[in-house]
């Protein structure tokens, strides 16, 4: 058995920043399934919110107008006191990644630089041309490594331990062994992403699978907020590719067949730059009335960039040029990039307070496996790489001023038994199953696309119901090839399908409750937002039976009544 004060679980932007936060004065162990900066923070493009006033359009800006555009782009359905702690950090945070070493863009005055993004009222997405997460991940991994954090990467992390309402560490699989060893913890922390992959299109990496989110549900830890799924406005047709908010930022185009910047008609003030809930509707009923352009890989709406010209293309958005040219063949310096939404963001996740701490005694979560909640109903673009840091480094000093931090004792026969759970599970899932697991997820994620998407009825999410439940059933069957323990990826993704389908199945509940229409979940069926009945968050919890059972929790209103959006 391995033994830390503090484990994280989680290379991203929230777990190394919440390690390099307690590191110097406790004993932490850091475990990643992938080396760090393979995590998914490195794929983000667009860049990081916050008020620094550098861009002459922003001079004015301040934390509260941040905190009033991330309400509003919630649909209200953020905790205010949550955001205003997110917003009132930001500065402070971007400039201590910069006083770390993270290269920004510059503007001529030496200043960082800043673009708009959507739902925003001033230009305050701080960038590093397209590959901000790239940039900012490196920084804070050269420092976590600097400071000597105890990492153990390709650790797969397949069961947590919560008994008698204390976390008492995980059960890993060391995939390079394929040896199976409980890790104790007094105190845990989550830092495990979001879970992208439970829909077929989505921008997301293939390790986004959100088994953290489903083994804190089955664990006992409950979830808040999970029929929010974001639908980013322009990805790549074909992979569903992500092509970043920047592109409108720097002033790109969304075009229907007739030639239309369509916008005009839903979102006149903020067009291309409402929030990505709004845009997303937009595109899909352009696409659905007839207005989108056919080609084998689907119908798409166009991302014209060619006005921005080949120098600003080259400076601000080589990376989407250069995706652009290798997976469709299109150089966005000569043609308009082809684009529909996909699942980008889980604004739902586990449930924890403004401090990061969930109910259960010495468990912690931040970043996208977490929902505090600061993005509501709704995200806005750049708020994401803020709330990692910002939530790791909070997190980093709740779990500090924890008096108990050194001395909670986790109960280590409960992580010995939670490991012959798992040693028979692996067992099970090695032995000759009906189901193999990769096809039962690609049914599992079609199927969420196609009935948990954008727009949502009654019928359909009954459907997905009944979907998920015959997929757990035939989940009981799944077997794997090959009964090797080290890097089987077959046996691992076989461990988190079953997270996956709780994942899911909490999705679709929440969605069929909820009656209403806010932010990112849209009933065509209920399409208006109601505040009286459902200004409350949601929170699943596994019932006895397996299901989730659903309750309510309050929202933080501090000072934003809420009102209609319009943009
Ligand atoms: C293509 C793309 C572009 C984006 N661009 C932007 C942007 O420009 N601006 C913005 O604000 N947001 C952006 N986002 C969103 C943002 O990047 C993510 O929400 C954020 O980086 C998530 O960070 P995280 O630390 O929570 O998790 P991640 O970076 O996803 O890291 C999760 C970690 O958990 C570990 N892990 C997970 N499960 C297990 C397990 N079972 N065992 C062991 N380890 C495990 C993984 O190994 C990984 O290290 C983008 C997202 C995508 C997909």
């Amino acid at each position: 058995m391995i033994k830390h004060d503090i484990l994280i679980v989680g290379g991203g932007l929230t777990g190394l920043r919440a390690a390099v936060g307690l590191c110097d004065r406790f004993d932490v162990g850091l475990v990643s399934k992938v080396y760090p900066t393979r995590s998914h923070s490195i794929a983000a493009q667009g860049g990081i919110n916050a008020p620094l006033a550098n861009n002459p359009d922003s001079r004015d800006d301040t934390w509260e107008k941040h905190t009033f555009d991330t309400v509003k782009g919630s649909d209200y359905l953020a905790d205010q006191d949550a955001a205003e702690l997110m917003c009132r950090e930001a500065a402070p945070i971007v400039y201590e990644m910069e006083h770390w070493g993270c290269p920004f863009s510059r503007f001529a005055d030496g200043t960082i630089a800043q673009r708009p993004f959507g739902g925003a009222g001033y230009p305050r997405t701080c960038y590093s041309a397209d590959i901000t997460g790239h940039v900012l991940l490196n920084t804070l991994y050269e420092r976590a490594v600097a400071k000597g954090v105890k990492i153990y990467p390709e650790w797969f992390v397949t069961a947590l331990s919560i008994e008698a309402g204390q976390c008492h560490g995980v059960v890993v699989l060391d995939m390079r062994t394929g040896e199976l060893i409980p890790v104790a913890a007094g105190t845990t922390f989550f830092g495990t992403g979001g879970y992208g992959r439970v829909f077929q299109h989505s921008t997301n990496a293939l390790i986004n699978t959100g088994s953290g989110i489903g083994m804190a549900y089955a664990a006992g830890a409950p979830l808040k907020d999970m029929e929010f799924v974001q639908f980013h406005p322009t990805c790549l047709i074909g992979t569903s590719i992500l092509m970043t908010e920047g592109c409108r930022g720097e002033g790109g185009y969304l075009v229907n067949n007739q030639g239309e910047r369509f916008m005009q008609r839903y979102a006149p003030t903020a067009m291309e730059l409402a929030p990505r809930d709004i845009v997303s509707r937009c595109i899909q009923t352009e696409i659905n009335e007839g207005r989108g352009f056919e080609h084998p890989l689907g119908t798409y709406i166009q991302l014209d960039l060619r006005h921005l010209g080949a120098q600003k293309i080259q400076e601000r958005l080589c990376g989407i040029r250069q995706i652009s040219i290798d997976f469709v063949g299109v150089d966005p310096v000569d043609e308009p990039i082809p684009i529909r939404p996909a699942q980008h963001y889980s604004m739902g996740g586990i449930d924890v307070d403004i401090r990061c701490a969930s109910e259960v005694r010495g468990f912690y979560t931040g970043g996208e496996c977490s929902c505090v909640s600061v993005h509501g109903a709704n995200r806005l673009g750049g708020n994401s790489l803020l709330d990692t840091i910002v939530f790791g480094k909070v997190a980093s000093r709740t779990i500090g001023e924890d008096p108990e931090v050194r001395t909670r004792r986790p109960d280590e026969r409960a992580l010995l038994k939670l490991k012959e759970e798992v040693e028979r599970t692996l067992r099970k899932l090695a032995s000759p199953g009906s189901e193999r697991p990769a096809l039962l997820q690609a049914e599992l994620s079609a199927m969420m696309s196609e009935k948990v998407g954008i727009f949502r009825t009654r019928e359909e999410l009954t459907q997905a119901l009944q979907k998920v439940i015959e997929f757990k059933e035939r989940y009981r069957s799944v077997g794997v090839t090959s009964a090797a323990r080290h890097m089987n990826y077959e046996l691992t993704g076989a461990v988190e399908l079953g997270y996956m389908l709780e994942v899911a199945h909490t999705i679709v509940l929440g969605a069929i409750l909820r009656e209403e229409s806010r932010g990112s979940h849209f009933r065509l069926d209920f399409n208006t937002r109601n505040d009286a009945d459902w200004l409350k968050h949601t929170i699943a919890r596994m019932g006895s039976d397996g299901s989730p059972a659903i309750s309510f929790k309050e929202v933080t209103i501090t000072r934003y009544e809420p009102k209609e959006r319009k943009y």
